[in-house]
């Protein structure tokens, strides 16, 4: 912990924009006073790591990098991270992420946008940036970033390392603030797989506060080791055959699959939804699920209020002078979706289309075993210029906001392509997850 103290001493003015607080300095010396005293010490004992500023962790801030929580203090800790600090690690830091989770770059933030770890010109990627950022550089041994469309994987990509979102229900999301129910996850970001498998069973588990939570086996060190079951692996022909895709990223891509092919695994090519109709139905979804669950926050019980002069200008005037601007275009698109005179056109269409691609999921796992995919169809870009450009930045994330809709296991690695292999298994089949991410390092 002292080490990583340091190293954040040492950077305290943050040029990369990936710290919020720092909270464990009065931690560090605990962990030694244990060990002296012969007090049995936990898996994780004295491992600092860091937390996506849209967790509650009590007594700390946790602002979702929004100007409307600027000075919230949680009331409690999240199931995940108090698992985590039962097995002895240390929550060292909160990070800058985007505001409630809704971005792809980690610019949609108050705190100033999160710079990437290899080259600071570009964006870090989102919405997890800091939490990929402060495992890039060492600040943290791991992070816990969320991942409701793409959070966890895409920014581990755009900064070389490992982020996994587990099947949808593994980990508990009690305490971690709602953006899209019915697809976010809780995950850790990490710069090696065994790291990935060690966090990832600390926080596994049922949660009687998150009714979606289910119980499952812990995977061990050795059966990750094993291949053997991974005999084919598929990867869809609509995520590389389009016009799209980087040039460089779809070639890297395609040398990747020829290398798994040498190594004795058949690859099929799969049919599969075009990237963007997922991007639709993804944005459809989400944005309804978003404009419910942030309007709690309106000023009453939570948050930044501005008085006004009845009860509804107040809510108006807090809620339009705190949100983002991007938080205000998925709000107001969300409640459009969900309002009488659209919902049946708009929302139960996508409703039923989710459904149809998690069958066609089902179906295609039938023939294979795990799907490979680049993580982002296009290297990061520069920053400043996402935010002007919402509908390109929502399109970027067409190879990840599937898996997230299918609620599927699905984990970055850092290799194959510019930003990263995808490697996604059946629900429940973590551990397959890892397998194959082992087999490629
Ligand atoms: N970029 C996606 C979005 O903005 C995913 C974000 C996330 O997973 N929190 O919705």
């Amino acid at each position: 912990v002292q080490g990583r103290l340091d190293l954040l001493k040492q950077n305290t003015n943050n040029t990369v924009n990936s710290l919020l607080d720092i909270l464990a300095l009065d931690l560090a010396g605990k962990v030694d006073a244990k060990i002296a005293k012969g007090e049995t010490i936990g898996l994780l004992e004295g491992i600092p790591f860091g937390v996506k500023d849209v967790y509650m962790v009590q007594g700390t801030l946790t602002t979702a990098s929004s100007k409307l929580l600027k000075n919230y203090k949680s009331a409690y800790t999240a199931t995940a991270i108090q698992k985590l600090m039962d097995a002895g690690a240390i929550p060292l830091v909160k990070e800058n992420c985007d505001s409630f989770g809704h971005g792809s770059s980690s610019e949609n933030t108050i705190f100033g946008a999160v710079k990437n770890a290899i080259n600071p010109e570009l964006v870090a990627g989102g919405s997890s940036g800091g939490s990929a950022v402060n495992v890039a550089k060492d600040y943290t041994v791991f992070s816990i970033g969320g991942d409701s469309g793409g959070s966890i994987r895409q920014p581990a990509g755009y900064n070389h390392i490992y982020g996994l979102k587990p099947t949808y229900g593994r980990i508990s999301r009690y305490g971690l603030m709602g953006y899209a129910s019915s697809t976010d996850c809780v995950g850790p970001l990490a710069k090696s797989i065994e790291d990935i498998r060690i966090v990832l069973n600390v926080m596994s588990g049922k949660d009687t506060k998150d009714q979606m939570t289910y119980a499952s086996e812990t995977i061990s060190e050795k059966s990750i080791l094993n291949h053997e079951p991974i005999k084919t692996i598929g990867y869809f022909k609509s995520f590389i055959e389009n016009d799209a895709i980087d040039p460089q990223i779809k070639s890297d891509f395609l040398a990747a699959i020829e290398k798994i092919k040498a190594k004795g695994i058949a690859v099929k090519p799969l049919d599969f939804f075009d990237p963007n109709t997922l991007v639709s139905t993804y944005y459809t979804l989400t944005m309804a699920e978003t404009a419910s669950n942030l309007s709690r926050l309106d000023g009453t019980n939570y948050g930044n209020r501005i008085e006004a002069e009845t009860l509804k200008e107040t809510y108006a005037v807090t809620r339009s002078e705190n949100f983002s601007e991007e938080s205000k275009r998925r709000i107001v698109g969300g409640n459009q979706v969900l309002s009488q005179g659209f919902s049946d056109d708009i929302y139960l269409k996508a409703l039923a289309l989710r459904d149809t691609i998690s069958e066609r999921f089902e179906n295609n796992f039938n023939d294979v075993d795990i799907i490979v995919s680049p993580v982002t169809p296009n290297t990061p870009p520069k920053i400043g210029k996402s935010l002007k450009d919402p509908l390109t930045m929502y399109l970027s994330d067409g190879y990840t906001v599937g898996f997230s809709l299918g609620q599927l296991p699905t984990i970055t690695v850092p290799q194959g392509t510019e930003t990263g292999l995808q490697i996604t298994a059946a629900k429940n089949n973590d551990e397959l997850v890892l397998k194959f991410a082992n087999f490629l390092k």
